[in-house]
């Protein structure tokens, strides 16, 4: 049966950003049916559809944003110019207090901001994720929603934390831009029965893995001192590792474990922002891991530690540490930045035969990016992917399409209300920002 949806629509002459296999950049049109593009090149059929002039714009794939907390959206600033455990310490008093409710707030919050800077899918960990996934059913974004699982006597959840995510996964196992999953948080609040119970689940389930993995050398070290072995190593030893599993931040690796993660074709959600603003102190490497086979995408994190969702700043700044950490002005090309933002990132979720590029058959998830903003010109077809990966401003983002739907339109959410989104947002930060710990600034 076909899909129900709005009707057939032509976005006619805009510069394509493909992102194909042969990264094709050419003028064309898109032809988008039941949310899936069913012509994308010149001369697109034409029949029974709205056909919208983009020549003004490039349509480049929806980017997706492999690692986060959308619904700490209300937390932005709440911790600055901490590293991460003074970070987790006041973040960890603030979760205490938070409800299902005001987490359905900050979804909305980040969601919209995600919407209206290029972002069509996120990978995401939390808790009371059935608020987020609403979220994502009222805005029209793809959510790959992560449960977060610890052991039962280190979280703020109510009952045991595993139960939770069965019962979240089993409730939105089959909707359509929901995707549930099991997201163990990490080696310091998880033991083995935690990570063991939380593969059986994914396996049985048939559902993704995400966890937060090797960020900092504090967590390394406390870990190899209380099990003999460093996380990664681990983790493929007591029999986690395994495929359908996204690892989040993975800055300090040895050899050994960059190979191991490699051999099990992980995902890896790159998240330099994060990395840097809380000191973590080296980079993740993504050179390597992507050799040793792993498929590595870009993530945000929170905007309690980046602070924005914007995967275009994600892209510029992975791509300037890399390379003036390595001093190697080649590293992570601004095509290899373009990829790791769009089609790599898919490719993590399994979701590579979906989404990440332009192609016929592929939800129409894409944005149109303004070809006459300051930050693109001049607009040359070969240097599109550049302005993309290194001077792209979000306010060049006009319109994003998620499964064939305008949710934003000359910069408006079409999907939501932003005043009063807004306007939630604000009334549900006020007692969580009173919860805070204040300590005396060092
Ligand atoms: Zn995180």
């Amino acid at each position: 049966m076909a899909e129900a949806g709005p009707a057939p629509r032509v976005l006619a002459g805009a510069l394509l950003v493909t992102q194909d296999d042969r990264r094709r950049v050419l003028r064309g049109d898109l032809r988008i049916e039941s949310g899936r593009l069913t012509h994308v090149g010149p001369d697109a059929p034409r029949e029974g559809a709205e056909v919208v002039d983009a020549h003004r714009f490039a349509a480049v794939p929806g980017f997706v944003n492999l690692h986060g907390h959308v619904a700490m959206g209300l937390l932005r600033g709440i911790a600055d110019d901490r590293e991460l455990a003074g970070f987790l310490e006041t973040l960890f008093a603030v979760d205490a207090h938070r409800t299902e409710s005001d987490v359905g707030a900050g979804a909305r919050l980040g969601i919209a901001e995600m919407l209206l800077a290029g972002t069509t899918t996120f990978l995401d960990l939390y808790y009371f994720e059935d608020a987020v996934a609403r979220a994502v059913e009222e805005l029209g974004i793809r959510g790959y929603l992560g449960w977060a699982v610890l052991d039962a006597d280190k979280t703020t959840q109510r009952g045991v934390p595993l139960d939770n995510a069965r019962e979240f996964v089993r409730r939105w196992k089959g909707h359509r831009r929901v995707v549930p999953l099991v997201a163990p948080q990490g080696v310091y609040v998880c033991g083995p029965e935690t990570w063991l119970g939380a593969r059986a689940l994914a396996e049985a389930e048939g559902t993704l893995c995400h966890f937060h993995l090797s960020e900092t050398r504090r967590e390394v070290h406390e870990h190899e001192a209380t099990t003999g072995r460093r996380p990664a190593v681990w983790l493929d030893e007591i029999g986690f590792l395994g495929p359908r599993m996204v690892a989040a931040h993975t800055v300090w690796l040895t050899g050994d474990e960059i190979a191991r993660l490699g051999r099990h074709r992980l995902g890896i959600a790159h998240c330099a922002s994060s990395n840097l603003k809380l000191a973590s102190g080296g980079i993740a490497p993504v050179v390597e891991l992507r050799a040793a086979g792993a498929v590595v995408g870009l993530g945000t994190d929170s905007v309690a530690s980046n602070n924005s969702l914007s995967m275009l700043r994600e892209m510029h700044l992975a791509g300037l540490v890399q390379k003036n950490q390595r001093w190697d002005a080649a590293v992570l090309s601004a095509q290899e930045l373009l990829d790791l933002a769009t089609r790599e990132g898919a490719r993590a979720l399994g979701a590579e035969a979906e989404i990440g590029s332009l192609e016929v058959g592929k939800r129409a998830d894409l944005s149109l990016v303004r070809l006459d903003h300051p930050t693109l010109v001049p607009a040359r077809p070969e240097a599109i992917v550049s302005h993309l990966a290194y001077a792209a401003a979000e306010e060049a983002i006009d319109s994003v399409y998620v499964d064939g739907v305008p949710v934003v339109e000359g910069r408006r959410l079409r999907t939501g209300d932003w005043p009063q989104i807004r306007a939630e947002a604000e009334s549900a930060a006020e007692p969580l920002w009173q919860s805070r710990p204040v300590r005396a600034p060092r």
